[in-house]
Parts: C-alpha cells; structure tokens; sequence
C-alpha cells in the first residue's frame, strides 16, 4: 500500500488524506485521554468498536436527513469522510445533569434538567476548552449567525433520535458533545455533522441498573471500558467481527 500522508493526529484518532480529492480517512486509535490529556491510556480494541459504533450512527442519522461527513467505513479502524473545516466550537446537548454542569451548578448527578440544554465550548486543548456562549462564536468569528442556527437545530433532531435509539436498547443517552464542520461542494458551503459520535463523547446509563457504559468507566478508574463499549456495540446490534452485511439492527431491551 502507498504511504499516505498524515494530515493531523488527535487523541483518539489519526486523519490521512483520502483516495479522491476533498476526502480523509480517519483512523480510530486504542488510545483513551481524560482531563485534558492529564490521563492516558490504551484500551485495546476501543478503536475497532468506536469505528463500528461511529459508522452506525452517523449511517443511521443520514436516513433520517441529517447531513454527514460520513461516506463509508473502510476497514477495522478506518473510515472515508468527507473533508471539511471544521467549526471550532464543541456542541455539547444535556438530558440530565453529569459532568461538568453539576460541579458548575451544584446539581446532583443524575437529577433531570427541565429541558434538554444545549452549551458550546471553544475547541482548545491549550485553552481546556472553555464554555463559550453565541456572543463569543460571533465575536470572535468562529461561526456566523446562521451557522449557530443550523449546529443547534441539528443538534436538537439529533439528540431527538439517538435518545429514542438508544432507550430502544436500553440506554438512556445522559450527554453528548457534537462537531461540526464547513462542507464546501459546488460552489456552495453547508454546515455537516462531523467527528465521531462514540461512548468516547457520549454519556450513557443502563436504564435498569444505572451502569455506567461510556468514557466516565476510563475517568473514574471504574474497569471494564472495553466490556462496556463492546456491550453498546452488541445492544446496537453491531459488533467488529461481523460484516456489513451481518448487522442485524438494534437489540431491543425487554
Ligand atoms: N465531551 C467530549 N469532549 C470534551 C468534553 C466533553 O466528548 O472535550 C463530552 C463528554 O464525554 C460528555 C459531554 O461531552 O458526554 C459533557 O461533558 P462535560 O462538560 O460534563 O465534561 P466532563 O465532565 O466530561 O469533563
């Protein structure tokens, strides 16, 4: 195979330059970061699961008509995007409280929030991504007006169904964090969902036992980051062993 060029190397992954023009090929590492890079470690086969369980989603969320990076996965860890520039403003969506809103409010983990919240935060590892609001998107130029208008509507479909999905198998979907990026295509430029959307980014409880089946097992020294990634994976009716053609579809919890 010809070297490829790498283009930029992340905490959890690594993007090449594509086959064709205005692709990338992003390639889903083992390595699992916390608190701003503070912690490190390698889970091994977190990233075969995480390119599984990205492609799902994002394959999922284009059927129901919201636009992508996504094209196609090309093997265990890899995946072909779309290039685009990336926005950079972190959308984070909250159904109940975790994280870092409760240290910010007081809020107990685990109490509901009167309604879905929507925050941005400023993408910088330098900076520990800072919470940001509208007026310093604006402001700063990071992304106009319409661009907010169109990351924060598709935001709110997006958390409308992955939480629907999820609770389908189970899961109650706690938090998540979103990017987004400029798709430029004839002459044009739209704005598209991005990333990953991975246990690595996400907060999901087990809805009978309140287990904890994302990230948070990795930052709170909990055990068992794989076994719980791989148990979303398997409820999603996806697992790395199988071939597209074997993916059977969500495990409905009874
Ligand atoms: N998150 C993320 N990357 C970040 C910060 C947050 O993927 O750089 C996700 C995190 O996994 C959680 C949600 O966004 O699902 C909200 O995170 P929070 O602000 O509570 O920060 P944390 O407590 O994770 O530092």
């Amino acid at each position: 195979m010809p070297r490829r060029r790498k283009i930029y190397e992340g905490k959890a992954k690594v993007l090449f330059e594509g086959p064709e023009p205005g692709t990338i090929v992003q390639h889903f590492k083992d390595d699992v970061t916390a608190f701003n890079n503070q912690k490190h470690d390698i889970i091994t086969g977190k990233g075969v699961l995480n390119n599984r369980i990205s492609e799902y989603l994002m394959m999922r969320l284009g059927e129901v008509g919201i636009p992508t990076h996504f094209v196609r996965r090309l093997n265990m860890r890899e995946q072909l995007v779309r290039e685009v520039e990336i926005i950079p403003v972190e959308v984070v969506v909250r159904n109940v409280a975790a994280g870092s809103i409760c240290k910010r409010f007081g809020l107990e983990e685990g109490s509901s929030l009167p309604r879905s919240i929507v925050e941005y935060y400023y993408k910088s590892d330098d900076l520990g991504d800072p919470l940001i609001s509208e007026e310093h998107i604006t402001a700063f130029g990071w992304a106009s007006p319409a661009e907010i208008d169109d990351m924060l509507s598709l935001s709110l479909r997006i958390n409308d169904f992955l939480t629907g999905l999820f609770l389908g198998i189970g899961l109650r979907l706690i938090d998540f964090k979103l990017e987004y990026g400029r798709l430029y295509q004839d002459d044009q430029v739209r704005v598209v969902l991005a990333d990953e959307i991975t246990p690595d980014g996400c907060r999901l409880w087990d809805t009978e036992t309140n287990e904890i089946m994302d990230k948070d097992r990795f930052r709170r020294d909990l055990g068992g980051v794989a076994e719980a990634y791989q148990e979303v994976a398997r409820r999603l009716g996806i697992t790395p062993e199988a071939g597209q053609q074997d993916i059977k579809g969500p495990v409905t919890i009874q």
